[in-house]
């Protein structure tokens, strides 16, 4: 069978304009093209749930955060010094009488008036009848008296209330992830609990007779499963997704099928790897377009050609090449943001810029490659690169070695050593 044809009619009983949709080639989608056009197919999770502000880590924000409160929520001392009125201040080095202390956590109670100052510490309530403080080194203490050396502004050193943010000011958006900040803002404003979307199940697992598990003696011609862990690394560093690890299945149409039907019933997304080329035992994109839809098939890539992704009943399909290079690059392109879309996330955007290749790195025009580099800095600032060397789709230590992509365009060739090359950085 003519498998463009196949996805195409696959892919058009999904959404109708994708057949009219000028240069939409499911077996060769250029990079960019393949990431933006995936995100029509994905809707965030709808359901929300109440958790504990640890819990709520990592996770997607499913409503916005108005401030129940001013932050700070008092005016307070930004600087160690005296709190005083600045309507007091008489002469170039003015004289105030010293009534009390306002410390961290113990306000002073009384009432400051105009020849009066409060000795203040830091994050120190400022007093009654107070308004500027002068820090401590612009002062001469001599007993309850102090004497005031320097200029002084009106309402100087002091963090007003809701200057950070006001009463009723959203404080954070729906579809925020919560990150370090995030938690401490949260913990600022008093709130322990928080609504967030629930946590996106996904199915994963490999396929490959050849695959033992780690930790069991090897045998001849066997290898072992790196990609469910790899996998399971890149979905944990994204956070609010809960894995369901189905293992490996072996190359078995059936036990595939099962397996396929399986994860489908339980995951809003399954990821697979292997099994997507075109040999003998790849039955992944046959089983995708008899029990699901088959929306592209190819990226023009490399590593990580082929990439499929469709769907099979609700959940997502994402069946991603055996190579454990590719299985990376292709999660770190697409499918991270793909399943940060499902989590009700803002798709971030990808950034690279230019560095000075220091070598020579052999590419041929057609797809958009991903080489693993290692990127520097000189004194001056500017920015080298180098390839990890070898770069076979197979070779998980150059991933490991690596702190950037190298991303060669699709008609770039070779690259001459000395020329400008674009890195993203990871
Ligand atoms: P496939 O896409 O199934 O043809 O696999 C391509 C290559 O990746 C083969 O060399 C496989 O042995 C290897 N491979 C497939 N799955 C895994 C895996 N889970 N872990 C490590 N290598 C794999
Ligand atoms: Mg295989």
């Amino acid at each position: 069978m003519d498998s463009t044809k196949h996805a195409t009619q696959a892919a058009t009983g999904m959404l109708p304009q994708l057949a009219t949709l000028e240069n939409y080639d499911p077996d060769s989608m250029p990079v960019e093209q393949a990431r933006l056009f995936i995100r029509q197919f994905l809707a965030p999770l709808d359901r929300a749930e109440t958790v504990d502000l640890h819990e709520a880590f990592m996770r997607t924000l499913a409503a916005d955060v108005p401030s129940p409160m001013d932050v700070p929520p008092h005016d307070y001392s930004a600087m160690d010094g005296y709190a005083l009125r600045h309507a007091g201040l008489r002469g170039a080095t003015p004289r105030l009488r010293v009534i009390g202390n306002s410390l961290a956590g113990h306000p002073f109670g009384g009432k400051v008036s105009a020849a009066e100052c409060v000795r203040i510490m830091t994050g120190a309530l400022i007093p009654e009848g107070c308004d500027t403080v002068v820090m401590q080194e612009h002062v001469t203490a001599n007993g309850a008296e102090i004497t005031i050396g320097a200029d002084v502004a009106h309402g100087q050193n002091i963090r007003r209330a809701g200057e950070d943010i006001r009463l009723g000011a959203i404080a954070l958006r729906a579809g925020q992830s919560v990150h370090a900040a995030e938690m401490g803002l949260l913990a600022s404003l008093g709130l322990d609990k928080v609504a967030v979307l629930r946590k996106l199940r996904v199915a994963i697992f490999s396929t490959g007779d050849e695959l033992l598990q780690p930790g069991t003696p090897l045998e001849p011609g066997r290898i072992f499963d790196s990609n469910r862990y790899s996998l399971y690394g890149m979905l944990s560093e994204l956070g609010g997704v809960e894995i369901l690890d189905m293992g490996n299945i072996r190359d078995d149409r059936d036990a595939i099928k099962t397996a396929l039907l399986d994860a489908a019933s339980k995951a809003d997304a399954i990821i697979t790897s292997g099994g997507v080329s075109v040999g003998e035992a790849d039955y992944i994109k046959e089983l995708l377009s008899e029990i699901g839809e088959v929306v592209f098939w190819k990226i023009a890539m490399k590593p990580g050609r082929p990439l499929a992704y469709g769907k099979i009943g609700a959940s997502h399909f994402f069946g991603m090449p055996g190579n454990p290079v590719a299985v990376m690059v292709t999660f770190m392109q697409f499918v991270g943001e793909a399943l940060r879309i499902l989590m009700g996330q803002q798709p971030k955007p990808v950034f690279t810029f230019k560095a000075l290749c220091t070598e020579r790195i052999r590419k041929s025009p057609g797809r958009t490659e991903f080489q693993r580099g290692i990127l520097s800095q000189d004194e001056t600032g500017a920015f080298f690169v180098r390839t990890t060397g070898e770069q076979g789709s197979g070779m998980l230590s150059s991933m490991t070695r690596a702190n950037c992509f190298i991303v060669l365009p699709v008609l770039q060739g070779n690259v001459d050593a000395g020329s400008m090359v674009e890195v993203q950085p990871f």
